[in-house]
Formats: structure tokens, sequence, C-alpha cells
């Protein structure tokens, strides 16, 4: 009845959500504060005025307010530029149906966003996929990976990356873009936690396209709300391919208000910044290796290896981090991807973290 592709695909895992027990959640890099309060009266507002009505399709108020903030790092920026989604993972969607057929592949580095594996495989598409240096530098195996026949028509990179929260200079970025031959799609997931972003590469290259989620620097994982910026000609073919509806209502309305709302973002940033830096300090004075992260998220291991076994203990004291192992990188790589909380919850951590560790 299915494609065979897709009976031996193993599909998505997306980090644990878990609904009963009342965890520590430190391990899907969510915002640990509210949004705006600006985003739920939108909200409110926009339920209010009644939902019997479709959605409009291109998100208009949206694209609007977003190309006036935008257009501080980037000054081309007009609604033209940008398309909405369902999160950034419709926009990931969008972006690999659009560029890449059967017979063709996609390029990403690994270890990253898993999801780019799963969307080459929901599309039937091959996968060129090239490692990480140990110091999580890319060098030129990225840009001249082997294709095995299959030519690249397209390539993601999440920077900042997950799980490193290391992140690539826009000058690196742009010598990238020039080296490959297809697109290359910056998913800028956790850019509003990093020094510097590529969104000023779109302005002068076609073949480079930016994506942005809400979910992680707006606090509004929930809400499912992302966008993708590149030049107008490939954003009007883009829309051809998203669903007609993919952004709602109340999704419209509240990103909208989300990201008018910059002092907001500011001051949540600032919070985080300062509580990544405290979070870092604190590990790496147990004994973890820390890697310096320019997003909402840590990336530790320890010499003991037993990042397992760290992993369940602490879920056992009510604390959930991410344990990720990348086969590949090299045989076997394994470690925990520790979400920044609030004060309280870096406090939980640590007294759970000294309690199992003295096992
Ligand atoms: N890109 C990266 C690198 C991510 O880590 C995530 C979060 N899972 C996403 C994109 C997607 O985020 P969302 O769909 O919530 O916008």
């Amino acid at each position: 009845m299915f494609r065979e592709d897709i009976l031996r695909m193993s599909g998505y895992v997306p980090g644990e959500q878990p609904q009963g027990r009342k965890l520590v959640k430190l391990n899907t890099n969510e915002n640990p504060y509210p949004p705006s309060a600006k985003v739920v009266a939108a909200i409110k507002v926009a339920a209010e005025a009644g939902l019997q009505r479709y959605p409009d399709p291109a998100a208009t108020a949206f694209r609007r307010r977003a190309a006036e903030v935008l257009a501080a790092d980037c000054a081309a920026i007009t609604p033209d530029w940008i398309l909405c989604g369902n999160g950034s993972d419709d926009i990931l969607t969008i972006v690999t149906r659009s560029f890449v057929a059967p017979g063709q592949a996609v390029r990403y580095a690994t270890p990253s966003y898993s999801l780019y594996k799963t969307l080459a495989e929901i599309q039937g598409v091959g996968q060129d996929v090239a490692p990480y240096e140990a110091d999580w530098s890319l060098g030129y195996r990225f840009a001249q990976a082997n294709d095995e026949g299959r030519p690249v028509r397209l390539a993601y990179l999440a920077n900042p990356n997950s799980p490193s929260g290391t992140r690539m200079a826009p000058g690196e970025v742009a010598a990238l873009a020039d080296t490959l031959t297809c697109p290359l799609l910056v998913d800028e997931a956790y850019v509003d936690f990093a020094e510097t972003s590529c969104l000023d590469l779109v302005r002068t290259n076609e073949r480079v396209l930016v994506s942005r989620t809400l979910s992680k620097s707006y606090a509004l994982a929930g809400l499912r709300f992302g966008y993708v910026v590149a030049q107008p000609q490939v954003i009007e073919q883009l829309g051809k391919v998203k669903d007609s509806y993919n952004c709602d209502t109340l999704a419209i309305a509240g990103a909208t208000a989300a990201i008018d709302d910059q002092a907001w973002l500011a001051a949540n940033v600032a919070k985080v910044r300062a509580e990544r830096k405290r979070l870092a300090q604190a590990v790496a004075d147990r004994g973890f290796v820390v890697t310096p992260s320019d997003a909402n998220f840590l990336w530790c291991t320890h010499p003991s290896n037993e990042h397992m076994a760290l992993y369940q203990r602490l879920r056992d004291g009510g604390v959930l981090v991410r344990y990720m192992a990348y086969e590949g990188w090299p045989a076997g790589y394994d470690g925990l991807r520790i979400t920044v909380g609030t004060p309280a919850q870096t406090d939980a951590l640590l007294t759970t973290l000294d309690a199992v560790m003295k096992r």
C-alpha cells in the first residue's frame, strides 16, 4: 500500500514532550518565559473577531511588520521578500519540495538538525552528508561533499547549529554560498541569541534563503510560526508550493504582535544570554566539556562518556535534558544538549546533577 521508501523510513523523532509528570524541561530549546503579553492580547482580539473565515493566505499583516523590523539588518527587505510558515519546519518542507526532485540530492552537515534527513527521505531524494570537524568547523568538506552522481539541488545550514550552538560568521557563509552550485538555506532558528546574522546575504545572492522561527526567542513554540526571507522572485515560486492556508488566524495575529514587540525580545534575549553564561560555567565546573554557544542551549560532553546514564538519572530526578547520539561523527559520538532555562531551573538542574554524579 505504501511507498517502499516510506516503509523503510524511521521518521523524525521530536524531542520528548511529556504530557503528564512535571519535569524541569530543558530538552527542546524552548524559551522558559511566557511570550509578550501583547501576543496573548492580540490572539484574544483575533479569536473574538471570529474564526469562521479562512485566514489571510499571505499573512500580510505579519509580513508588513516583519519587513519593517528586518530592514534594520537588510535594508532591501519589503513584504514580498518574506513567506510565512506553520513553524520553520513548514518552511523547510516548502523549500525542500521546491528545489529537489527525485534523482537529485540535498546536502547538510552532521551533527545538525535531524529533520533535514527526514525531509530528504519524504521527498525521496539523495542525501549528501558532510561531517563537522571536531572543532565544529565545516571547512571544505561541505562545499565539496560527494554527491554520488546525484546533483545536489539544495544545501541546509543551521546557523547557529544544533546541537553545538556554534556559528559561522556571515563572511564564511557568503563564501560557502559562492562555492555551492545550489541554493543555500541558512536556518537561523536560534539567531536572536547569536552575535551575527546572515540576513543581509539575501540582498546580493538570490541563491541564499534565510529561515527564522518565533518558537525560540519569541517564546512561541506552541503557536507554530516561522518565515523565510529571500529575493522576491524566489519567494514567488515558493508560494506555489505552500499549503493554501498554512498559517492560521490566531498564529498570524500572535506572530505580528510578537515581532512588533522588539523591546520584549531584547529583554528576553538578555536574560537568556546571562543565564547561558552562568549555566556554561556551572556545568564546566562539574567536569563537562561545554562548547561555547551562540544559541539558547549548550552541548555538553563528559569525559566519563556516560551520557545516556546521566540523562536517565537526571530524568529520574525530575530534570529532562536531551541525550543525542550521532552515528558516524566519529562513530557513536554522543552527548547532552541542555536548554538554557530560568535561574531556578538552572539551580534545579545543578542540584540534581550534583546528586546523580556523586553516585
Ligand atoms: N531549525 C532548527 C535548527 C531547530 O532546532 C528547530 C527546532 N526544532 C527548527 C528549525 C524548527 O522550529 P519550528 O518548527 O518550531 O519553527
